[in-house]
């Protein structure tokens, strides 16, 4: 195989031990996010590693996603993040997912479903405090609520909002903080209650202990990456991203490399052929601007990216040999390249650069080991 990607499963114990050592003692559980297939780092496998490990349930963005961890055998509660179309609500019904609902139309259609099977559909009220995408507006959520409890075979597990600004902007956060206070006050005062109350994402795990609530929604931070700097929490990548020298030539001075000759060599080059492209993920935007370690040395990426193949300057490893590991991402002798390192490099979050891996870059995973009680 020449290129693959290595997921530590250890790393991402490691790293939901730290969010649990942060929420824990403020009486919080974790919903463990795995949408997007884990952000590239397999789903059925993180599910399965660490289901046990005092997670209260998973977050996906389609039922599509929970439907495959159901039929991996994954037990524990899933809560689907992203709104679903009335005709989807008969397979969230029969797999017994919960639900995210802003309105009542999703309501009424699972409700429909629900009673057909003679179950209940779990669902989670997502509020609008600020962020903008979906949600009902914090001012009408009782009335949706009201509304929601009055339906037949619907039950409200939970209540959720989600900050737009958790790792920049802090009088924000606290604005969104207070209106989903506001909702909680209401639902309070009126005598509602609901069990699991949430708003931090990996973010305000890190900043906001007032946003804990009953649970935490991490995602990022579960795969090792915080979105800001901090040493509130270390954490721990858990994705390598690697492939092979597959070819070496000697070039000029004056050479074109690629397509479009975006790179000219200035003297004789040592030109290393790699086997990634862009049809792995790696993005084409970091043609020119990524570098790659080689024998524990770092390389720069020359030329244009292309779908399969890509070049880097060996000059300065003359020891490399067709055949050599080549990183991407992570670690070889004192040098390590993050997804942030990328990222950085073309104005995009490690998330992207971790959810573009392709599927079809096959994925190695070690043991993992077991929890030390
Ligand atoms: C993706 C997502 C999360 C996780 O966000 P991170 O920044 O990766 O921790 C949490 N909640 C919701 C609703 C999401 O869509």
């Amino acid at each position: 195989m020449l290129t693959w990607a290595e997921i530590n499963l250890n790393a991402i114990l490691h790293n939901l031990r730290q969010i649990r050592n942060l929420v824990e003692p403020r009486g919080a559980k974790v919903l463990a996010v795995v949408k997007d297939n884990a952000y590239g780092h397999g789903a059925l496998e993180v599910a399965k590693a660490i289901e046990n490990e005092n997670i209260r349930m998973f977050g996906v963005a389609t039922v599509e996603e929970a439907i495959q961890l159901r039929q991996a055998g994954v037990k524990k509660p899933i809560l689907i993040f992203c709104c679903i179309l009335p005709e989807q609500a008969e397979s969230v019904v029969y797999h017994d997912i919960t639900q995210t609902i802003c309105d009542m139309s999703i309501c009424h259609a699972l409700s429909m479903a629900a009673r057909k099977v003679s179950k209940n559909a779990k669902v989670h009220i997502k509020v609008d405090t600020g962020m903008g995408r979906i949600g009902v507006s914090y001012d009408k959520a009782i009335e949706l609520i009201k509304q929601v409890i009055n339906t037949p075979n619907v039950v409200i597990d939970g209540i959720y909002t989600h900050f737009s600004s958790a790792d920049t902007d802090e009088d924000y956060t606290n604005y969104q903080i207070d209106r989903f206070n506001y909702v909680l006050s209401c639902l309070k005062k009126d005598s509602i209650h609901i069990p699991i109350k949430h708003s931090a994402s990996s973010s305000a795990i890190i900043n906001y202990p007032s946003s804990y609530y009953d649970m935490v929604r991490p995602g990022i931070a579960l795969y090792g990456y915080s979105p800001f700097i901090t040493s509130k929490i270390q954490l721990e990548p858990s994705l390598s991203f690697k492939t092979r020298i597959v070819y070496i030539k000697e070039v000029p001075a004056g050479f074109s490399i690629s397509y479009g000759r975006t790179y000219i060599t200035e003297k004789a080059t040592k030109v290393a052929t790699i086997a990634v492209g862009y049809g792995h993920g790696y993005n084409r935007k970091l043609s020119n601007k990524a570098e790659v370690i080689i024998k524990g040395k770092r390389a720069k990426i020359v030329g244009t990216i292309c779908m399969d193949q890509c070049l880097c300057d060996v000059t300065d490893i003359p020891e490399a040999v067709i055949g050599d590991e080549v990183i991407l991402i992570g670690k070889q002798g004192d040098q390590v390249i993050t997804a942030d390192e990328l990222a950085s490099k073309i104005g995009t979050i490690s998330y992207e650069i971790l959810c573009g891996i392709n599927a079809n870059v096959k994925r190695i995973y070690n043991s993992p080991e077991k929890e030390i009680a």
